[in-house]
């Protein structure tokens, strides 16, 4: 049973001194009972108190790190079933297999690809996180030269181990060192090996059950076993299958209770088609609904980018708008000469209004006023992007030394503030942009500096 806040500020020194970065023990234990910090930031708690907040206050699906202690990449943590209840919490991660049956060619293709399919958007880079590599041979030997080829070929990717053999698995989590992978799978016959193997290297252990009942009596026995880490695959190997015992398994482990479902899970969108197009609607059906984990069989840019795109909506927290920062934004190379623009930073904005001026192809310079997060008619209403505040960010924002021309293009929805930024403004002619960010294109190539 989860505690109170205030069941939990009774176990806390009340110190009031800060040092978790909280200013009151009060504001701190209403944090931990949110799942919002970590009882481990306050210094003063002894262990046994630790340990009893702790494990009430912990998440209904187990928080899982993999990979070194600097490069962390977590999964689970969940708390709600919908993301308007609260927030979800780690994004899915999303991984790349590469099997010992396939030919080094088409490996070295899969690390590149994992190397170079990045992106940056709002400030945040996009990219997938994890390489799988299956021992689909039983071959020892082949499967650890595999692994140390992704370990040296790719350095900021996560692993994810997959052989049945324990001792293959000991020595491959071994070469991984403080990469510390996920190793998958345990299954009914190896279970006891390989929770052997988890505990002695310190990694998270996959389990693999041939239905829901089979995983459960799997996690049930390893956590009596002492196994605290773990991630689950139902063996579910179609999308309606996945898609019920991801959703059956969050709902009884954040409505339940039930700590035996209270894992990440791991789903194998790779082995559910042979179809990329399909693979990729399969994949984003399973980032919606509840993966801890999906593994693809390849990656490709036209279908990476979509996914990482649903997956940055969705794990965005819905009570707090994303923006991004005040400043000046350059497109397409801009001189002193090229158009000025000014917008919101509600980052939904930006995205529509930044894309179409680079598809434009027209240099251009891109103001983004800091207007909280709120679009233009919602951030004028509320008197956060009007002529006077408009008019101080452009005086400072330096881009009077960036052009020798002073004409700044608003959105056409702001007509209304036109009269009023010129006075604001005095040196500025105020031009009223498209009211649709997809008549850009048109206006900017028709702009010229007046003479
Ligand atoms: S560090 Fe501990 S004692 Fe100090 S304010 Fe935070 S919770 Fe209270």
């Amino acid at each position: 049973m989860a505690l109170t806040g205030i069941q939990i500020l009774k176990m806390l020194p009340k110190k009031n001194c800060g040092e978790c970065s909280i200013p009151t023990c009060l504001a701190f234990a209403m944090k931990v009972a949110a799942g919002q910090t970590e009882i481990g930031e306050c210094p003063y708690v002894d262990e046994e108190v630790k340990a009893t907040i702790g494990e009430a206050s912990a998440p209904p699906i187990r928080t899982i790190k993999l990979g070194s202690a600097d490069k962390a990449f977590t999964i689970g943590g969940e708390t709600c079933l919908f993301r308007h209840e609260k927030r979800f919490e780690n994004p899915t991660g999303i991984a790349v297999l590469v099997t010992t049956a396939m030919a080094a060619v088409d490996v070295d293709g899969r690390i590149e690809r994992f190397n170079t399919l990045r992106y940056e958007r709002v400030g945040v880079n996009l990219k997938a996180d994890l390489i799988a590599v299956k021992d689909s041979k039983g071959d020892a030997q082949g499967f650890c030269d595999l692994v140390g080829k992704v370990l040296a070929g790719a350095a900021d990717a996560q692993l994810i181990l997959m052989t049945a053999d324990p001792a293959a698995m000991k020595t491959a989590a071994t070469l991984c060192g403080d990469r510390k992978p996920l190793l998958f799978g345990a299954a009914a016959d190896n279970a006891e090996a390989m929770a052997a193997v988890a505990k002695e290297t310190g990694c998270a252990l996959g389990v693999k059950g041939a239905s829901v009942d089979d995983t459960v009596a799997l996690t049930e026995k390893l956590s009596s076993a002492g196994l605290k880490d773990m991630v689950i695959d139902t063996g579910a190997r179609t999308v309606r299958a996945a898609l019920e015992d991801n959703v059956l398994a969050r709902r009884a482990a954040v409505r339940s209770k039930f700590k035996p479902l209270g894992f990440p899970t791991i789903t194998f969108p790779c082995e559910m088609t042979d179809d990329p197009l399909l693979e990729a609607m399969i994949t984003s059906v399973l980032v919606a609904k509840y993966a801890g984990i999906v593994v693809l069989s390849d990656l490709q840019g036209d279908i990476l980018f979509p996914l990482l795109l649903e997956r940055l909506n969705i794990f965005t927290d819905p009570q707090r708008p994303m923006v991004v920062s005040e400043d000046i934004y350059s497109i397409n190379g801009p001189t002193e000469n090229s158009p000025v623009l000014i917008t919101c930073n509600f980052s939904l904005t930006y995205f529509i209004v930044s894309g179409e001026i680079e598809g434009s192809k027209v240099p251009s310079w891109l103001l983004i006023k800091d207007t909280e997060g709120l679009s233009v008619l919602t951030a004028w209403a509320a008197g956060k992007f009007g002529a006077d505040l408009i008019a101080q960010f452009v005086k400072k924002s330096g881009i009077e030394d960036k052009v020798k021309h002073r004409e700044l293009i608003i959105p056409g929805y702001l007509a209304s503030i036109k009269g009023e930024l010129e006075e604001e403004l005095p040196n500025w002619t105020i031009l009223m942009g498209p009211r649709e960010a997809g008549h850009l294109p048109a206006f900017l190539k028709e702009w010229k500096p007046a003479a």
